[in-house]
């Protein structure tokens, strides 16, 4: 990333900040920084101040280091420290040539630490086949879809680097929403649209960020339908990832969402608990943390109780790990309830009642309480659906009849036919036994 580029970067992560913080703080507490460097290999982003009060700013950074996180994560796509410094870093050896080897990618998000699971088996495939040529026509554009800090932006980078090393002269370009809004209300305001349309149109692969944003922006939207147009046609790849599927977007036109699906729209789905899991044991791989049996307890602790968001599921392995090197104690059960009482300590749904059992087996499971009661038949959701059962029928004194009722209606030979199922295999699997019991332990505690 050119310092130009950098510099576009943090204007548009303080135009972000309007919406958190009053105008007049942003403008005091932030503007007067410039920044000069950014590190991938350490995730810092330096700045300078013109006076010699680096201090002053540094501490107005931490103080509001949640909302200035949220915008950069918005903008940047992910999070990087922001360090104010006095001068300008020179370039230190203990950086691995980081915009060479990463292009400007976050070096973390690749393919190899990403954890595949059902949740993401298609967009990670497609992702795949993409990168291997560097375009894929069926998967022209790919759209990736889901809930925050389920690893869309991870993709994105993943592809975007992998492109960059094994196809040097493709370009490739990445970019968010917002810096794309930014960039173009600048080259209207400075009458360079030309330089604009040249730097989004001439590129052999776009990788999009979170295109939700582009919503109720006209401009922004007519310069994305160009550039659009103008990739399409001339056989360049498209990713776009956004919060929601492309026929829920408010605020875009028909033409484009319509668009939008003309490859593939691919859903990433909340982890299941064992991706949940593997997913951790990565993480802690990766800070260095060897795995033994107490670890990997508290792995699954974690696992249980955050289940929606990945980026929380790291932090709160973060949270101890930090906690662990700080106090120079061990990591255990014990020290992770201790640093994570804000996430045990949330009400769990107390009483055992059908419907709490299937949200239970449904959030453990990363599925919907509405797909277990649908038709759907694939293994994925038909053996939740056989577990929820079970756990009912040996729970609550629901009737086989009554039971096929909160399942769509399924009849009751149905329902005995899965119970004794169950019956017979909780027997002998071991791994069955013990999602039973987390799945009851997050019900009873
Ligand atoms: P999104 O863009 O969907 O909000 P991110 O790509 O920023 O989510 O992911 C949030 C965090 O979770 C990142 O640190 C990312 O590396 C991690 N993450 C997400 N999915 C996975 C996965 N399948 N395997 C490993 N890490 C993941
Ligand atoms: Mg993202």
């Amino acid at each position: 990333m050119t310092k130009g580029e950098l510099k576009e970067r943090w204007e548009t992560i303080l135009d972000q900040l309007y919406s958190d913080i009053e105008r007049i703080k942003v403008d005091n507490f932030f503007r007067p920084l410039t920044p000069v460097k950014i590190s991938e290999s350490k995730n810092i982003i330096y700045l300078i101040t013109a006076g010699a009060n680096s201090s002053f700013y540094q501490n107005m950074i931490n103080n509001y280091k949640k909302s200035l996180d949220k915008a950069c994560e918005k903008v940047m796509g992910k999070v990087y420290t922001m360090e104010v410094v006095d001068n300008e870093p020179t370039e230190d050896s203990d950086e691995p040539v980081p915009e060479d080897s990463s292009y400007g990618f976050n070096p973390r998000y690749t393919f190899d630490t990403f954890v595949s699971g059902p949740n993401n088996q298609l967009a990670l495939a497609a992702c795949l086949a993409i990168a291997d040529k560097g375009y894929a026509k069926e998967y022209n554009p790919l759209f990736i879809y889901s809930g925050p800090g389920l690893g869309k932006t991870h993709l994105m980078h993943a592809v975007g680097q992998y492109v960059k090393k094994n196809f040097p002269k493709k370009k490739v370009m990445y970019v968010s929403s917002e810096a794309f809004t930014n960039e173009l209300i600048k080259a209207i305001r400075e009458k360079s649209q030309e330089a604009f349309r040249n730097k989004y149109r001439k590129v052999d692969l776009l990788l999009f960020d979170d295109v939700q944003f582009i919503s109720g922006k006209e401009s922004t939207q007519e310069e994305v339908f160009h550039t659009f147009e103008t990739l399409y046609n001339s056989r360049k790849q498209i990713i776009f990832t956004s919060d929601k599927p492309p026929k829920d977007l408010e605020g875009i036109p028909e033409r484009l969402q319509s668009r939008f699906s003309w490859g593939l729209p691919a859903e990433i789905q909340p982890p299941g608990y064992e991706t949940r899991v593997a997913i951790l044991n990565n993480i802690a791989t990766l800070s260095g943390v060897e795995v033994t049996p107490v670890v990997s307890e508290v792995l699954e602790v974690i696992a249980q109780n955050v289940t929606s968001n990945i980026r929380e599921i790291e932090g709160a392995f973060n949270r101890v790990n930090a906690m662990s090197k700080l106090t120079n104690t061990e990591i255990s059960k014990d020290l992770a309830k201790r640093v994570l009482t804000d996430i045990f300590d949330t009400p769990k749904t107390k009483e055992i009642t059908p419907e709490n059992i299937k949200k239970a087996v449904a959030k453990y499971y990363g599925i919907k309480v509405a797909d277990m009661e649908s038709g759907n038949r694939s293994r994925n959701i038909g053996y939740p659906r056989q577990i929820a059962i079970y756990i009912i029928r040996e729970n609550t004194n629901y009737s086989l009849p009554q039971i096929g009722k909160l399942f769509g209606g399924r009849d009751h030979t149905t329902i005995r036919h899965s119970y004794e199922k169950m019956c017979e295999e909780i027997k002998t699997d071991k791994d069955l036994r013990s999602a039973v019991e987390n799945i009851l332990a997050t019900l009873e505690e």
